[in-house]
């Protein structure tokens, strides 16, 4: 049997071995607190590396930086071209330090390597190059007025779009380079200063980024990272006084408590976060579509995707030739370490999210409920799930309603597609659906009707930079991407001309 595990560069041991502290001010800067997080690698719980566990006081000094470096426009006031010009160069450099990025990615967070090749960095490198052309195409609009008075004069009003200050980032465990990435790229590019904050389990990452960054260019507290736990570092981020705007990823409970807290001093606040996200399957769908995109949309870095579909409703006449092809490709999917690049499901990203994923699980079962599960991870201390399909779970399921965030999917009968968009649209979230038809027509008529930010019609989870995504309902507020994904980092001021 071929080895296929990746070998390590000297350049990702040596990286886990430095003593990490907060990027602050174009550099590496020690916190103040004493106690160092852990972190581990998911495919034996191995502690591989720590960072800093940053106090109120740290996450103080960093915002400090970027409000210093914001007025005095170290950043702001470059020219458009050269802002972009930068953040070009930028992408180069993530680019020529792929794989080391990679690496890094997969030892932290579990996902498979050709995942954090293929999707973590080289679909980030596009979303990097999409956003630093955003910085010269920041317009306003001319606009005729009425004002009457005094009699005689004349106006003429312009709109521009001002970069909103500093930005705090928090960024989830899940993507934690991609979404990290999809904060300080657009608040960079509309002349903004970030202080982000990567969850406690995945920081590795976005502290290369940051150096990376100031190799490219970009000039000391325009942005800076702070690692640390979300009740200490994350809250007093998200309340410092200086910062003028939240863009927050992660979960429904904590968005809301980050809003709540916004609420007080007005800091605008964009919110992407958790779903329970439908597909609806017609009669007239091509069964072997169905499986392969479903698969994918349920399975890939092991639901822990946001957009994950997680219920899927099925038309009774195709029902069980439907569930017989996701159980052949279920059992087919080979489990093992993110390292080996056979690997089509690795484990989860932490100890105790895969026992939060395992409690619905021993839930179901205790409930008699019917799974289908595939292959189980290797022996050893690895935090893995096998994937498993419920099969019409009952209503008093807890994985029923809720969102797992694993690699667990749903399988409903239904009696007919309206029965599926009653169900699908019963849900708090709103965050992505897909429906599956041949036929253009019940397309037409089904995407207008299903309550959520993006649907797909024969695909699943499928995004770009040109195309904006975010939640109806309690699965956020704001959406990121596409041509207008910086006003969320701009104030509008209209200026008012007498002549
Ligand atoms: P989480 O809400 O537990 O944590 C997210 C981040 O918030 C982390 O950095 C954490 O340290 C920080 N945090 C925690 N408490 C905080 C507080 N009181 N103040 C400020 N920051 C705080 O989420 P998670 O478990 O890391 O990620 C999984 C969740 O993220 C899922 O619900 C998933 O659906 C959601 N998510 C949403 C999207 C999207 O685009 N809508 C994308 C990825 C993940």
């Amino acid at each position: 049997m071929p080895d296929n595990t990746v070998t390590i560069l000297d350049s990702v041991s040596q990286f886990l071995d430095r003593q990490h502290g907060l990027y602050i001010d174009g550099q590496s800067q020690p916190s103040q607190a004493e106690q160092r997080l852990p972190v581990h690698n998911p495919a034996d719980g191995q502690q591989i590396s720590t960072t800093a566990d940053a106090s109120a006081e740290d996450v103080a000094r960093a915002v400090t930086s970027a409000h210093r470096a914001f007025t005095a426009g170290v950043w702001a006031q470059r020219l458009p071209a050269e802002r972009e010009r930068i953040l070009l160069r930028y992408a180069d450099l993530v680019e020529q330090h792929a794989e080391q990025l990679a690496q890094l990615e997969t030892l932290e967070q579990g996902k498979s390597i050709m995942i954090s090749r293929d999707f973590e960095v080289g679909c980030t490198l596009n979303w990097m190059r999409y956003t630093a052309g955003l910085a010269t195409k920041i317009t306003g609009q001319t606009l005729d007025v009425s004002i009457p008075m005094p009699p005689g004069a004349r106006y003429q009003v312009y709109t521009r779009k001002e970069p909103i200050g500093v930005v705090a980032g928090i960024v989830p465990w899940n993507f934690p380079l991609m979404i990290g990435i999809w904060k300080v790229m657009p608040a960079l590019a509309a002349g903004c200063s970030i202080v982000i904050k990567p969850s406690e389990t995945t920081p590795l990452t976005l502290l290369r980024m940051a150096e990376l960054a100031s190799e490219a260019g970009i000039p000391p507290g325009v942005f800076n990272v702070v690692t640390g736990r979300g009740a200490v570092c994350g809250k007093a981020l998200t309340e410092h006084p200086l910062v003028a705007k939240v863009s927050f990823t992660g979960s429904t409970p904590v968005g809301k408590g980050i809003a709540r807290a916004a609420a007080d001093r007005l800091t605008r606040v964009t919110l992407e976060l958790g779903g329970k996200n439908p597909a609806i399957v017609l009669q007239d769908a091509d069964i072997t579509q169905v499986v392969e995109g479903l698969m994918m949309g349920s399975f890939l870095n092991q639901g822990q995707v946001c957009a994950a579909s997680s219920r899927i409703y099925i038309e009774a006449p195709i029902y069980d030739n439907v569930v017989a092809g996701f159980e052949q490709a279920v059992k087919s999917l080979s489990v093992g370490p993110g390292m080996d690049t056979r690997a089509q499901i690795t484990p989860l990203v932490s100890r105790s999210h895969r026992d939060r994923v395992a409690a619905f699980l021993d839930d179901a079962k205790a409930k008699h409920a019917e799974l289908i599960a595939g292959a189980n991870g290797p022996v050893g201390d690895g935090f893995y799930i096998p994937p498993t399909l419920v099969i019409n779970p009952a209503a008093n399921l807890n994985l029923t309603r809720e969102e797992v965030f694993g690699p667990v999917v749903n399988l409903i009968r239904v009696a007919d597609g309206e029965e599926a968009l009653r169900l699908a649209n019963d849900s708090e979230y709103g965050l992505t659906a897909s429906l599956w038809t041949r036929s253009l027509q019940a397309a037409m008529a089904y995407t207008p009707r299903i309550q959520a930010g993006t649907v797909w019609v024969n695909t699943h989870t499928l995004i770009d930079a040109n195309m904006p995504f975010g939640g109806f309902k309690q699965s956020g507020s704001g959406r990121d991407f596409g041509p207008d994904w910086l006003d969320a980092y701009t104030e509008s001021k209209s200026v008012c001309i007498r002549y």
